[in-house]
């Protein structure tokens, strides 16, 4: 009995934070990350690479709030095939430089098949995990969204990923598998043909934006059924925060969204965190 508790004891405590995209798990994770001495890791197998950062949605520098954060932009070929075993490396070397520096490690982001073969039984007899899970209910989530593909166009989504566009080019590996690259193809092919007017090159540049959005639908409900699944059938004990009522009053364009977010999303979450590090 005394081995066990000891052995428990010594387990090193992480956190995760995890969620479909567009749920808010980025700025939890920086409000956490300010409210404790704490590092952050990326799990996003995209952001890993360099580049198309609107597209990929990562924090800019200007939003870190100083927090370290590991893993991002770290890759600079982009048809490297950054594979989960890479992933399982990398976070386990950031992971013990965090708690060797005595900080909290915080891994958030949304590749879910990568983050179940990381937090395999091996990694659970060494760290101690809290898992937060950031859900919105999904018609909510999709207009969202809906408006976020509309941001990123606004911030120069098309321009980016155009420095990405080589005819050709496999968007089944590296960072052009990133949502975004694939759908504008067809524009960027066309996009210098003499033969084809204004307005239809207009439509197909729409209708490649359009394919973003459903895209990004399907990724949202694709990674939701990953975490069901983790909690339904792998047993994974995971602190869920419905942020829901957040989303509804920011489409609405509330001005009170920012005090729900704080009152129904960070405030739990930096209870179960003081929670988790006092047990
Ligand atoms: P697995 O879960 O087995 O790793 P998967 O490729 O379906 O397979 P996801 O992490 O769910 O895993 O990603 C699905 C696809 O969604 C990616 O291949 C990519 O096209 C796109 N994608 C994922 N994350 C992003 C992102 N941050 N930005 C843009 N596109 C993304």
């Amino acid at each position: 009995m005394a081995n066990t508790s000891s052995t428990l004891a010594e387990k090193k405590k992480v956190l995760f934070i995890m969620g479909a995209t567009g749920t808010g798990k980025t700025k939890l994770s920086i409000n956490l990350g300010t409210q404790f001495l704490s590092q952050i890791i990326n799990s996003d197998k995209i952001q890993v690479y360099k580049g198309l950062d609107i597209v990929t949605n990562k924090v800019p520098e200007s939003e870190r709030c100083s927090i370290p954060h590991h893993m991002l932009g770290i890759v600079d070929d982009p048809d490297y095939d950054f594979t989960v075993n890479d992933f399982c490396k990398h976070v386990l070397e950031a992971l013990d430089l965090i708690i060797e520096n005595g900080h909290l490690p915080i891994i958030v982001g949304g590749s879910n098949s990568y983050l179940q073969k990381l937090v395999d039984s091996a990694f659970c007899s060494k760290y101690d995990c809290c898992f937060i899970w950031t859900d919105v209910s999904l018609p909510i989530l999709f207009q969202y969204l809906d408006k976020r593909v509309d941001e990123m166009v606004e911030e120069g989504l098309v321009d980016e990923i155009r420095e990405f566009f080589v005819p050709g080019a496999n968007c089944e590996v590296g960072i052009r598998r990133a949502i975004g690259v694939p759908e504008l193809n067809y524009y960027f092919e066309i996009e210098n043909k003499k033969d084809i007017d204004k307005a239809q090159k207009e439509n197909i540049l729409q209708e490649g934006i359009k394919s973003i959005k459903q895209n990004t639908w399907k990724l949202a409900e694709n990674q939701l059924s990953k975490i069901h699944n983790m909690v339904n059938n792998l047993g994974w004990k995971m602190n869920k925060i419905d942020s829901t009522k957040v989303f509804d009053a920011l489409l609405k364009g509330e001005e009170d969204y920012k005090h729900l977010h704080q009152e129904i999303v960070v405030k739990p979450c930096i209870e179960i965190v003081n929670t988790f590090l006092e047990e």
